[in-house]
C-alpha cells in the first residue's frame, strides 16, 4: 500500500488555510502524524477518509485518484474518529455485527465468524454480551478499532489514539495496532501526543500551521536533536532564569535545587551535561528551530 499526497491545499469557507501545499508519501506500516493543535491533522484525516474535498491538489492511493475513485477507496478504509461513540442499548457483539452489516457483510454465518474472530483479536470476546455502553474507556476504544477493522481495511486511520486511556490500556491499544501493522496495511495515527508515536511508528510527519515541517523516521528526527539536550543542576534562582530562557522538558527537585532538562544548543553559564535526546526532545527542538525560522522569514 502507498498513499501519495501531491500539492494538497485546503482553505475553509471562512478563509482559514488549513493545509498548505502538502507533499507527502505514506508507505506500509504505522505512520504517525504529529503536530500541535490547529496544525491541520484533522483536516487531512477528513480529506483522506473522503468526508471532505480538498481545495486543490491530489491524493493517490496505489495510483487510484481519491477524487475519481471515492467508492473504491472508501471500501479500503477503516476509520476510528476521536469522538467515536455508539448506540446505547446494543450488546458488544450486536454492535460489531451491526457495523459488519453496514460494511456489506451479508452472509450471516461468515459474518458471525468474522465478528467472533475480531472480538477475540481485540480482547473483547469475554465481554461480548455486555452492554457496549458500559464498557471501560479502554474497551470502548478497542471496540472502536474492531469496528474500523471488521472489513479488512487496507488503510486504517486513527484520530488521537490514546485520548482518555490509562497507561495500561494505552500500551495494550498500541500493541494491538502494531500487530496489525505487520500486514499489508497503512495505519495512520494522528495525534498531538509524542508518546503515541515514538514506540510504534516506522515513519512520521510533523505538521505545523498546515505545512509539512518534517517527514522521515522518528530516529531521523531524534538524530537532529543530538547535542541540543541538557540536564542542568540548578539552584532555585537559576531554575527561574532557565525557565524564562529555554524550553524546559522536565524538572525534578533535588536536595537544594532542581534537575532541569532543556532543549538548547548551549547553556551558557549553567552547570550541566548533554544527554541523549528522545522523540519528545526532538519534537521540541525541531519546532523551536522551525518556529524561529518561520518568524524570521
Ligand atoms: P488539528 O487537527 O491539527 O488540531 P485542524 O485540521 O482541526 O487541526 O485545524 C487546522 C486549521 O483549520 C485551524 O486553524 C482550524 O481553526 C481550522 N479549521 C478546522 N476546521 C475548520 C472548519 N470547519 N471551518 C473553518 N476552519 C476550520
Amino acid at each position: 500500500m502507498q498513499i501519495k499526497i501531491e500539492n494538497l491545499n485546503k482553505v475553509y469557507r471562512n478563509g482559514n488555510y488549513a493545509i498548505k501545499n502538502l507533499n507527502l508519501e505514506i508507505p506500509n506500516g504505522m505512520f504517525g502524524l504529529l503536530g500541535p493543535n490547529g496544525a491541520g491533522k484533522s483536516t487531512l484525516m477528513r480529506i483522506l477518509v473522503t468526508l471532505m474535498k480538498p481545495s486543490g491538489g491530489k491524493v493517490l492511493v496505489n495510483d487510484l485518484d481519491l477524487a475519481k475513485n471515492r467508492r473504491e477507496i472508501r471500501a479500503m478504509l477503516g476509520y476510528l474518529p476521536q469522538d467515536f461513540s455508539f448506540f446505547s442499548k446494543l450488546k458488544t457483539y450486536e454492535f460489531l455485527d451491526y457495523t459488519a452489516r453496514l460494511a456489506g457483510m451479508k452472509n450471516g454465518a461468515s459474518r458471525k465468524t468474522a465478528v467472533d474472530q475480531m472480538l477475540e483479536e481485540v480482547g473483547l470476546f469475554e465481554a461480548r454480551d455486555r452492554n457496549a455502553n458500559k464498557l471501560s474507556g479502554g474497551m470502548k476504544r478497542r471496540l472502536g478499532i474492531a469496528q474500523a477493522l471488521i472489513n479488512n481495511p487496507k488503510i486504517i486511520i486513527v484520530d488521537e489514539p490514546t485520548t482518555g486511556l490509562d497507561p495500561e490500556e494505552r500500551i495494550r491499544f498500541r500493541n494491538l495496532l502494531s500487530n496489525i501493522s505487520t500486514r499489508d496495511v497503512i495505519i495512520i495515527l494522528s495525534t498531538h501526543i509524542v508518546g503515541d508515536i515514538s514506540s510504534t511508528c516506522n515513519n512520521m510527519a510533523l505538521l505545523n500551521k498546515g505545512e509539512l515541517a518534517f517527514t522521515g523516521s522518528p530516529e531521523q528526527l531524534i538524530k537532529e536533536a543530538k547535542g541540543n539536550v541538557w540536564l542542568i543542576s540548578a539552584t532555585e534562582t537559576e531554575y527561574m532564569e532557565i525557565n524564562e530562557k529555554y524550553p524546559v522538558i522536565s524538572t525534578i527537585p533535588t536536595e537544594g535545587g532542581w534537575e532541569v532538562q532543556v532543549v538548547a544548543p548551549e547553556i551558557n553559564g549553567y552547570y550541566g551535561k548533554q544527554i541523549e535526546p528522545n522523540l519528545e526532545h526532538a519534537y521540541v527542538h525541531f519546532m523551536e528551530n522551525k518556529l524561529n525560522q518561520w518568524s524570521n522569514s
